[in-house]
């Protein structure tokens, strides 16, 4: 059985030295009280709820899945699921970085998510019932009335009740703009909504009393595509004015999903018959409304990614000081052992330290861009607020992607630490590989996230935001460019910093003759960016451990060893990728549909 160890160390070093939260943070009017103690107070809690409570479930939870009651359609989860979601309602946890006028503590979302790495890591199926239930609460405090928000929102930040988004339909997943569901107005101002929703997390599940589903579907007269959906809520008992349990509405798991990973989360087939909803914003303007839930979302997925990465390392990292085969080409380094443990071999190294570098990297890469969302919510001043959100635009579809797609590849060395082994259930090993899967597929398949980020984010304002982050790494440059023990450094974040601007203005011209163009680079391109998004912050922590490495802390030497390997082995990646992003569309369109 796998464990789980928080990474307090890390987390700390990464809000307190990397990014001086806690002084960002004062500036603002609502956290001016806000301190490093409370901080690592509550990560120091969160970690030990994570490590003790719900990690031991996750193996477990795996093997058991959820089950369906076809005749009452509730679902009930694995064993030790519902109690140490009542301990986690108990401890306040849900209402960590909501807002005080409805019950929450109003911390910043740099704590909420760095509980919620730990959460990922210590179970990610768990992690998704309150995490889509957070992302509810914020899309309902951005658009809903005042009176929806003063009916659900005290509910949904005590955790008492739980939230969903109902998006995808069997014909419609990616293109939004094809759903049906349809929603009928009545002369209450509710509304009658029909339809099938399917794969959806936590449509049903035996945690809370309460489920508030956030449902897209179309208005009669709605215009067709993306601009014609609307925003819903549907609550599965309809609440009475105080608040209490009313009736039950009409939308029911129909069917569990039996699938690759996180089997312990109930994906759910949802059916929506004449069930009553409330519209939530403007008709029509339901898809932006939503996309505040999909943006938290998207973070919380690169979240999930981190979390996996990091406890995968973990236990490899353990293993393969114990595991003993063979001895190191160079001769043997544990002499009084029959073998050497398989860490003298350079490959089972460079396996862990892959792992380990995408996760503190990922780990900078997300409180960062966590940290830009707690500016722009709290700032008074407008330009430092949209200084904020067109970074956070800009890295939202990298942080969901780059940190998924390295989770991927981070399990997967980490189970191919363990042999045999770790394809055997018992390791937890396999188990880390399947969950991770599904975070490059849901909340937006990281192709659509590359093509986000390309077509949208970059070229859609001519390069505007990635040159203002380009600003950053340039001054960071600047200010090191001629230390001498920051060259290693420096000098390829330089050169990959210039290779960007380059490929991205090549790209650029070519979409202009040919807008496949950027279809055909988006997944490279976006590599490439997260590489540069890595450099940056791996430049940043090497010159903090080069500072402090004679303190006499391993962590310092760790994390050079960490940066310095980052360098040598991983960024590399980005010279074929930037080859093979320019080569274009031409090799993808030779062949005709007919020969596939
Ligand atoms: C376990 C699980 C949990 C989920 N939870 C939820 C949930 O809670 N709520 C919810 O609403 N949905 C949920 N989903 C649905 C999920 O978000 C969708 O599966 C996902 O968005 C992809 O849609 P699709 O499956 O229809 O694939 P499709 O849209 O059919 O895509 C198929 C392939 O085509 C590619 N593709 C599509 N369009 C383009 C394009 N323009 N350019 C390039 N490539 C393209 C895609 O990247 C993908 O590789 C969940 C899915 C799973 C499996």
């Amino acid at each position: 059985m796998p464990t789980y160890t928080p990474p307090l160390r890390d987390m700390q070093f990464v809000m307190h030295e990397l990014f001086d939260v806690t002084s960002e943070l004062r500036r603002l009017p609502h956290h001016a009280e806000f301190d490093a103690d409370t901080l690592n107070a509550i990560l120091e809690e969160g970690g030990k709820f994570c490590a003790q409570v719900v990690a031991p479930l996750n193996l477990p939870g795996d093997v058991e899945g959820c089950t369906l009651d076809r005749t009452t359609h509730e679902v009930t989860t694995p064993k030790g699921f519902k109690e140490a979601y009542a301990q986690f309602v108990e401890g306040g946890w849900p209402a960590l970085s909501s807002d005080p006028a409805y019950g929450g503590q109003g911390l910043p979302h740099v704590v909420n998510q760095s509980i919620y790495e730990m959460l990922n890591s210590a179970n990610q199926a768990w992690a998704m019932y309150p995490g889509l239930a957070h992302g509810a609460y914020e899309a309902l405090h951005a658009h809903g009335s005042e009176e929806e928000k003063a009916l659900y929102l005290p509910k949904l930040v005590s955790g008492h009740w739980l939230g969903t988004m109902c998006l995808t339909e069997p014909h419609c997943g990616t293109d939004l703009g094809l759903l049906r569901s349809k929603a009928v107005p009545q002369a209450d101002g509710s509304y009658r909504i029909d339809g099938q929703k399917i794969f959806i997390s936590g449509g049903e599940n035996d945690l809370a009393e309460n489920i508030v589903h956030l449902v897209l579907a179309r208005l009669p007269d709605a215009p067709a595509g993306s601009k014609g959906i609307s925003l819903f809520i549907v609550p599965k008992y309809v609440p009475n004015a105080d608040g209490s349990l009313g009736a039950r509405n009409g939308i029911y798991c129909s069917r569990l999903e039996d699938k690759m990973g996180i089997s312990a989360s109930a994906t759910c087939q949802m059916e929506l018959e004449g069930a009553l909803g409330w519209l939530v914003g403007e008709p029509n303007k339901g898809l932006a409304a939503m996309f505040v839930m999909m943006n938290a979302a998207r973070i919380g997925v690169g979240m999930q990614g981190l979390g996996l990465t990091e406890v995968a390392y973990q236990n490899a990292a353990v293993y393969a000081k114990e595991r003993l085969q063979m001895r190191a080409l160079s001769g043997a380094k544990a002499q009084d052992k029959p073998a050497d443990p398989i860490i003298v071999h350079p490959d089972v190294r460079k396996m862990l330290l892959t792992a380990r570098a995408y996760a503190e990297g990922g780990r900078a890469l997300v409180m960062f861009t966590t940290l830009q969302l707690d500016l722009a919510l709290g700032t008074d001043d407008d330009d430092e607020r949209r200084e904020c959100e067109d970074t956070i635009a800009l890295l939202t579809p990298i942080v969901k992607a780059f940190l998924t797609d390295n989770a991927w590849i981070a399990t997967t060395h980490c189970q191919q630490v363990f042999g045999g082994h770790g394809y055997i259930r018992n390791a937890g090993m396999e188990q880390f590989v399947r969950d991770a899967r599904i975070a490059m597929i849901y909340e937006g398949t990281n192709t659509v996230q590359s093509l986000d980020l390309l077509g949208r984010k970059v070229l859609g304002d001519n390069g505007a935001k990635l040159k203002k982050f380009g600003k950053r790494i340039e001054a960071f440059i600047e200010e090191n460019g001629t230390d001498e023990a920051m060259q290693e450094f420096v000098n390829p974040l330089a050169d990959l910093g210039d290779k960007v601007m380059k490929l991205t203005a090549e790209i650029g011209m070519k979409a202009f003759r040919n807008a496949d163009e950027v279809g055909a680079a988006a997944v490279d391109y976006l590599r490439v960016c997260g590489h540069l998004m890595f450099a940056y912050f791996f430049a940043c922590m090497a010159k903090i451990a080069l500072e402090k490495k004679d303190s006499g802390d391993p962590f310092y030497t760790a994390k050079l060893a960490t940066a310095r390997f980052y360098f040598a082995k991983l960024l590399p990646e980005t010279a074929s990728l930037i080859r093979t992003a320019r080569t274009g569309l031409a090799p993808l369109v030779e062949m005709e549909e007919a020969l596939f």
